[in-house]
C-alpha cells in the first residue's frame, strides 16, 4: 500500500482547456478520499492522470515514493473501477475476475484462491461460473470490484462506480465498498458528483470546482466550516440558504439588512457587504431569535422530516427549512424563522469564509 501525492498538478487539453489547475493533494496510505464536484470540474481528469490514462501537463504525481508521470498505467500497480462494468461478455465471472492476473502471467494455482477470496468478500461465490448477461447490474458491479480486488493493487481508483445502480442498491454498495476498503486498507481515490456519497463514504473529501481545489477536509469539517460559498452550497442537501446582506456595526451588535429582513445580532462583524448562509436544518420556526418572516409555499414530507419551501414575506426570496415531521404547517401560513448565531455562515464578497471565531460572539442570543 502507498500514499498518492499530487504536487502542483495541472492538465491542459488542446492547449486551451485548463481542466485541472495546480492541484496539491496527498492521499495517505490506506486513506479513502472522495473527489467531488459538479460535472466538468476536473474529477475524472485528475483520476485518469493518477491512473496514467492522461498525461500530466505540469506538476508531479507520485505513488509511494515513485514519481509516476512517465510510468505506464500497467506498471503503476493501481486498479480501476469505472461506472461501466466493462466485463467480457463471453467470459464467466471467474474468468473475468482472473483475466488480469492471467495476462500478468500469474500461475493458475495462485489465481484461483485470490478469486475465491474476493468472490466471498463480495458475496458472489455462487455466481463464479455464470456469464455477465445472467447477472443483475449490482452483481456485475461486484464482479468489476472483484476484478480490482484480486489484483491486490497499491491503490484503488474508482470513477463513479455506483452511478448505474438504483438508489437502494447504491446505498447498500456504498457501505460495502467502505467495508471492503477498510478491511483491505488499500489507499482509495473515489470520484463522484454526488455529495451524499462523498459525505457518507470519505475519510476526507476533496472538493473541486473549475479545475481548482476548494477544500480538502473530513466530511464534517466541510459541512460545518466550508472554506467558501461554493463548498457551502455544494455540500448538504437541501442546499444552504444564502442571503446577500449589508452589515452595519452598532453599539449593540451588528445589523443585517437585506430586501427580505432586517435584524440585529449580538456579534462583532465589521460593516460591509456579505453573504449570509444558513442551512435548512438550522432554521427553526417561531424562535424568539427569529428574524425572517416567511410564507409557506410547499410542504414536502420526507418521512423523518418535512422540507418547507417558503418565500420571504418581504422581497419574495426562496428559503428552504428542514423541520421535524410533527411540524406540518399549511400552505400560505406565515412563519417567522430563526437561527442560532453559532449556525450562521458568513462569506465575503469574494465568497471566502469569514470564520465564526472572528465574530467574537458576546451573547448567543
Ligand atoms: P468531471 O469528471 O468533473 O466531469 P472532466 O475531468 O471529465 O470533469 O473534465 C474537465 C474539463 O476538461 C471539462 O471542461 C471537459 O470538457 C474537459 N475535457 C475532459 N476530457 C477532455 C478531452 N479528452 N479533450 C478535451 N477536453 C476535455
Amino acid at each position: 500500500m502507498s500514499k498518492v501525492s499530487l504536487s502542483n498538478v495541472s492538465k491542459v487539453y488542446d492547449d486551451t482547456i485548463l481542466a485541472v489547475e495546480e492541484v496539491d493533494l496527498t492521499v495517505e496510505d490506506g486513506e479513502f478520499v472522495v473527489v467531488v464536484g459538479p460535472s466538468g470540474c476536473g474529477k475524472s481528469t485528475t483520476l485518469r492522470m493518477v491512473a496514467g490514462l492522461e498525461t500530466v501537463s505540469a506538476g508531479e504525481i507520485s505513488i509511494g515514493d515513485t514519481v509516476v508521470n512517465d510510468v505506464r498505467p500497467q506498471d503503476r500497480n493501481i486498479a480501476m473501477v469505472f461506472q461501466s462494468y466493462a466485463l467480457y461478455p463471453h467470459m464467466t465471472v471467474r474468468e473475468n475476475m482472473s483475466f488480469g492476473l492471467r495476462l500478468a502471467g500469474e500461475p493458475a494455482a495462485e489465481i484461483e484462491p485470490r478469486v475465491e477470496d474476493a468472490a466471498e468478500m463480495l458475496e458472489i461465490s455462487e455466481l463464479l461460473d455464470d456469464l455477465p448477461k445472467q447477472l443483475s447490474g449490482g452483481q456485475q458491479q461486484r464482479v468489476a470490484l472483484g476484478r480490482a480486488i484480486v489484483r491486490d493493487p497499491e491503490v484503488f481508483l474508482m470513477d463513479e462506480p455506483l452511478s448505474n445502480l438504483d438508489a437502494k442498491l447504491r446505498t447498500q454498495m456504498r457501505t460495502e465498498i467502505q467495508r471492503i476498503q477498510e478491511n483491505l486498507g488499500v489507499t482509495t481515490v473515489y470520484v463522484t458528483h454526488d455529495q451524499t456519497e462523498a459525505m457518507t463514504m470519505a475519510d476526507r473529501i476533496v472538493i473541486l470546482n473549475d479545475g481548482k481545489l476548494q477544500q480538502v477536509d473530513p466530511p464534517e469539517r466541510c459541512y460545518d466550516e466550508p472554506n467558501n460559498k461554493f463548498v457551502a452550497g455544494f455540500i448538504g442537501s437541501p442546499s444552504m440558504n444564502f442571503f446577500e446582506v449589508t452589515v452595519t456595526e452598532t453599539n449593540s451588535g451588528a445589523t443585517f439588512e437585506s430586501p427580505s429582513f432586517e435584524f440585529t445580532l449580538d456579534v462583532d462583524i465589521p460593516s460591509g457587504e456579505y453573504t449570509l448562509g444558513v442551512r435548512p436544518e438550522d432554521l427553526t420556526p417561531d424562535r424568539e431569535s427569529g428574524y425572517i418572516d416567511t410564507v409557506v409555499d410547499v410542504v414536502e414530507p420526507v418521512g423523518s422530516d418535512n422540507f418547507l419551501y417558503l418565500k420571504t414575506a418581504r422581497g419574495s426570496s426562496d428559503v428552504v427549512a428542514r423541520v421535524e415531521s410533527e411540524y406540518r404547517p399549511e400552505v400560505r401560513d406565515e412563519i417567522t424563522l430563526g437561527f442560532e448565531t453559532d449556525d450562521m455562515h458568513l462569506f465575503d464578497t469574494d465568497g471566502a469564509r469569514v470564520p465564526v471565531n472572528e465574530l467574537q460572539i458576546t451573547d448567543s442570543a
